[in-house]
C-alpha cells in the first residue's frame, strides 16, 4: 500500500450548472489527486473545467445554478461534503485558499493592502489586530513589497505587485493547499517569470500544496511536478511531468504540445487543434474529443475510454491504448 499523503483526492466529481439553456455538464468523473508539499498543474483549453474544479474544492461553484450531483472532495484526508458551512468558513484561507487571475477583483479598493492582509490573519489566528498588522507587513516583505506600503491603496500599485499583495493575503495563514487559477495571466511576461519565481520560492519555504490551474505549458514545465490534462470536464491524461511531456499518450495533449511555438525553428507554423470544444449541454456521446480527434476510430464515437496505466501515475482515457498499454490505433485521417 502506498504510504503517500494527499493535500487533496478528488474523486468521480460530477458539477452541473441548470440554466434556462439546459444543463451545462461542467465536470464529468473528474479524478484528481495532489502529493502534500507537490503542485499538479490542471492544463486545458478555456471551458474544460479548470476554475470549476478549483471552486469545488472549496465548496464555493455558486449555486443555483451549480449542483454538484456525484463523487467526493478529500482535503486532508476530510471529505468537505459532510462539513457545515462554519466549518468550511474556517478552512478557507486557513487551510486552502485561492488567487485569481485578475487581482483587481480580489483586492478591495477601498482598503489598505496591510488591513487587507490583517484581516484575513485575524479570521484564522488568536492575534490582536497590531499583532495582525505586524504579520501583514512580514508576508509584504516576504513578496519582495517594502512593509512601509502597506498603508497604501491597490490603485497605487502595479499589475504585478497587485498579484504580489494577492498572494501575501493567500499565504498569510500558511495554507496547505495553494489553488492558483491562471495567476499570472493579467500580468506582463517580464512580471510574470518574476511572480512564478517568487511562487516557487514560497511553496518550499512553506512546503505548501499547489493547484496551477494554467492553459500555459510553458508555466507548467516550470512550476509542476505533476500534470493533469482536462478536457470536457475529466482528466484525459495525468502523470508526472517527465511522463506527460516526454511520454505524451493523448491525442488532445498531442494537440497541446503542437500548438506551442517551436523556439529552434521560428519559421515552423503553429499548428492549433482543429475545432472548438464540445457544447457543454449536449457532450459526445463516446470519447469527448472524439469530433476533433485525427486518430478517433469507430468505438470512439459511442463508448467512453477507460483510464490505462503507463505506470503507477501515468495514464491516459483513449481507445488508442488496450488494457496492456499497448497501442492500438493509428492515424486514420477522419
Ligand atoms: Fe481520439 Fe478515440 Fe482516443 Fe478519443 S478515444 S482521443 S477519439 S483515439
Amino acid at each position: 500500500m502506498s504510504d503517500k499523503k494527499y493535500a487533496v483526492e478528488i474523486n468521480d466529481l460530477a458539477v452541473e450548472f441548470r440554466t434556462d439553456d439546459g444543463i451545462v455538464k461542467a465536470l464529468n468523473g473528474l479524478d484528481l489527486k495532489i502529493e502534500e508539499g507537490k503542485t499538479l498543474g490542471l492544463v486545458g483549453e478555456t471551458g474544460a473545467g479548470k476554475t470549476t474544479t478549483g471552486l469545488a474544492i472549496l465548496r464555493l461553484v455558486p449555486s443555483p445554478p451549480g449542483v454538484i450531483v456525484g463523487g467526493s472532495i478529500k482535503l486532508n484526508g476530510e471529505d468537505i461534503f459532510s462539513k457545515t458551512e462554519h466549518e468550511m468558513q474556517a478552512l478557507r484561507g486557513k487551510a486552502v485558499s485561492m488567487i485569481f487571475q485578475d487581482p483587481m477583483t480580489s483586492l478591495n479598493p477601498v482598503m489598505t493592502v496591510e488591513e487587507q492582509i490583517a484581516e484575513v490573519i485575524e479570521l484564522h489566528e488568536d492575534v490582536n489586530h497590531k499583532g495582525a498588522i505586524e504579520k501583514a507587513k512580514e508576508m509584504l516583505e516576504m513578496v519582495g513589497i517594502p512593509g512601509e506600503r502597506g498603508t497604501e491603496y491597490p490603485h497605487q500599485f502595479s499589475g504585478g505587485m497587485k498579484q504580489r499583495v494577492v498572494i501575501a493575503i493567500a499565504l498569510a495563514c500558511s495554507p496547505s493547499l495553494l489553488i492558483a487559477d491562471e495567476p499570472t495571466t493579467a500580468l506582463d511576461v517580464t512580471i510574470q517569470a518574476q511572480v512564478l519565481e517568487m511562487m516557487k520560492e514560497l511553496k518550499v519555504k512553506y512546503n505548501t500544496s499547489m493547484l496551477m490551474i494554467t492553459h500555459d505549458l510553458g508555466i507548467v514545465a516550470e512550476i509542476c511536478d505533476t500534470v493533469s490534462v482536462i478536457y470536457g470536464g475529466r482528466v484525459v491524461e495525468h502523470g508526472s511531468l517527465d511522463d506527460v511531456f516526454n511520454n505524451t499518450r493523448h491525442p488532445y495533449t498531442e494537440g497541446l504540445f503542437r500548438s506551442l511555438p517551436n523556439l529552434d525553428n521560428r519559421s515552423e507554423k503553429l499548428k492549433p487543434i482543429k475545432g472548438l470544444m464540445p457544447d457543454p449541454t449536449n457532450l459526445p456521446e463516446g470519447c469527448t474529443f472524439y469530433p476533433r480527434c485525427d486518430y478517433a476510430m469507430e468505438i470512439c464515437k459511442t463508448v467512453k475510454p477507460k483510464k490505462v496505466y503507463r505506470n503507477d501515475e501515468h495514464y491516459v482515457e483513449c481507445h488508442l491504448y488496450d488494457e496492456n498499454n499497448v497501442k492500438v490505433g493509428g492515424l486514420i485521417g477522419k
